[in-house]
């Protein structure tokens, strides 16, 4: 363990006994302790039901009674919902958490009277946005001033960029602070609280059943994340995307960080704007980067330094920040991915070859979609000496990207019937048949007759409508999770300068 943040799972039940019963979830879990919900109660006896889930408790206990001016459930008389908390206190709770509004007030009714491992966190919400610095470091100031033994802030992310300045609060506290940003923009708060000495996480027992927006499970938070390893040398990566709270990659590099005891975390990134984000998190702390839509052509633009084999595709998958002097550097890993995958489909082989002619040479290749999957691709068969053909629904597209690279183009239309001769390649980069839509093809059955090896970029599902069409033709069928697995490896090796665990990430992926 590389840190002290404590896991913290909140437990919210109608009854008493639904209570008891999550908190042995939660100690099973690995939670280290729980958040109990009063104000979830559907009827709740103080004094008789503080003593039952007190003594019921296998982990250390939070009481919170959070009331509806505070974005809780608590609709009734503030004495006797302070009196709940203060005989929480007295039968022996750990943890108690009040509102700044009544603190100062509840902090003088209890002076004197708290036991000796007692902690009062004095909490405050911000259900709208996150506070200038200035304004937050008010806020801590006038928390800290109530007496508060622990300080808590919990504000609303509206952008990504957001969160630097509650990392910034955290990592200079002098006193312990829980800094946590809600929302699906905030979600990098809760994962990287140990790296900037956050006091508490919290993590759900249950996918969904969140206390507060944006909240992950203890599960991910233990065993995706790895938040016991994480500390303040901790270097970051992650996938900015938008949306991106579907991709596999944070579970893949996650997983083969830990195998070759890599110290870093890879996190979903909700990003809005690829250059503002670049700029706040600008530390050489945050190493890396995967791109995906709509980020990557923008991607290109933010990089100091465009490997020119992306320059030509006009499009960036994969940013690192240079060590030596924090230089943002751009390649596309998409390409290598894509092509290699499609060589070792000709050439009947999962492990690659250092053959110099590259079994594309030569060939009559077909790429439909023109986008960034597309350029890629294209870009990809004509540098292994492929003839390249570029079918796109938006025709103009097609014919500048083949004007480009130097191939020709189609409608979409016109590829029902092309034939020039057999045993020509086909490549789909669109998203058609991608889940939900899996009953989408590109392409007609019939004319997949021509076709010795069709490959598709989309990877959910993994057997593509247009694939079993082709395997049923008769074509070798390559699959997108062999492009996903071919453009991770090289952007693993380059976060981490150590070779990709190739086995692992098939074995990952397997179950995806
Ligand atoms: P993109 O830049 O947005 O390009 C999308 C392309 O698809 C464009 O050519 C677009 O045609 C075409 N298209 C979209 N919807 C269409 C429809 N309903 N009918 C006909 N054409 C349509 O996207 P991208 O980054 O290239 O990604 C494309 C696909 O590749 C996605 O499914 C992505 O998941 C997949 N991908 C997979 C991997 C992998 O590792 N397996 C890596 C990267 C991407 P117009 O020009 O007419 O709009």
């Amino acid at each position: 363990r590389n840190n002290p943040t404590l896991v913290c799972a909140p437990i919210m039940a109608e009854s008493v006994d639904k209570m008891v019963i999550n908190m042995n979830k939660a100690k099973q879990g690995g939670a280290d302790l729980v958040e109990i919900r009063l104000d979830s109660l559907k009827s709740f006896n103080p004094s008789d039901d503080l003593k039952t889930i007190i003594k019921a408790s296998p982990l250390p206990t939070l009481f919170t009674y959070r009331p509806k001016w505070e974005g809780g459930q608590y609709d009734g008389d503030e004495k006797k919902r302070l009196d709940a908390l203060r005989l929480a206190m007295e039968f022996g709770a750990d943890y108690i958490d009040v509102e700044l509004q009544v603190a100062c007030e509840f902090n003088d009714s209890i002076y004197g009277r708290k036991p000796e491992h007692f902690k009062v966190i004095v909490s405050s919400h911000n259900y709208h946005d996150t506070p200038s610095a200035e304004d937050l470091g008010n806020l801590v100031a006038r928390i800290q001033a109530t007496g508060a033994d622990i300080v808590k802030i919990a504000t609303t992310a509206l952008e990504i960029a957001d969160v630097a300045r509650i990392f910034q609060l955290t990592v200079h506290s002098q006193v312990p602070i829980i800094g946590i940003v809600m929302g699906e923009r905030g979600f990098m708060s809760r994962i990287l609280c140990p790296k900037f000495g956050g006091y508490l996480t919290f993590g759900t027992i249950e996918l969904g059943i969140v206390s507060a927006p944006g909240q992950p499970t203890m599960k991910d938070l233990l065993h995706l994340y790895n938040l016991r390893q994480i500390g303040p040398d901790t270097k970051v990566f992650g996938i900015i995307g938008k949306p991106v709270h579907h991709s596999k990659s944070p579970i893949l590099y996650n997983e083969a960080f830990k195998s070759v005891c890599f110290n870093g975390v890879f996190i979903p990134l909700l990003v809005d704007d690829i250059a503002n984000f670049l700029q706040t998190y600008s530390s050489t702390d945050f190493a890396g980067f995967s791109c995906t839509i709509p980020h990557k052509e923008a991607a290109l633009k933010c990089c100091d330094e465009v490997d020119p084999v992306a320059k030509s595709i006009g499009a960036v998958n994969c940013i690192i920040r240079r060590p030596t002097d924090g230089k943002l550097v751009g390649y596309n890993t998409d390409y290598v991915g894509a092509i290699s995958a499609i060589e070792d489909g000709l050439r009947g082989s999962h492990n690659g070859s250092n053959t110099a002619d590259s079994p594309l040479a030569g060939k009559l290749f077909v790429v439909i979609g023109a986008g960034g999957a597309g350029k890629a691709l294209a870009y990809g068969a004509k540098e292994k000496g492929a003839r390249v053909v570029i079918a796109n629904r938006t025709y103009d597209r097609a014919r500048e990207l083949a004007d480009t690279i130097g191939g020709d183009a189609l409608s979409l239309a016109d590829l029902d019937n092309f034939h020039p001769e057999d045993g020509m390649i086909l490549a789909n980069s669109t998203s058609i048949g991608m889940q939900p839509k899996v009953d989408e093809t590109p392409i007609p059955k019939h004319a997949l007759r021509s076709y010795s090896l069709v490959f598709d970029a989309v990877y959910t599902p993994k057997m593509t409508r247009l694939l079993r069409e082709a395997e049923e033709s008769g074509a070798n069928i390559v699959s997108g999770l062999e492009m996903f697995i071919g453009q991770a490896y090289e952007q693993f090796e380059r976060f981490t300068g150590l070779p990709a665990p190739k086995e692992l990430f098939r074995k990952v992926m397997a179950n995806y």
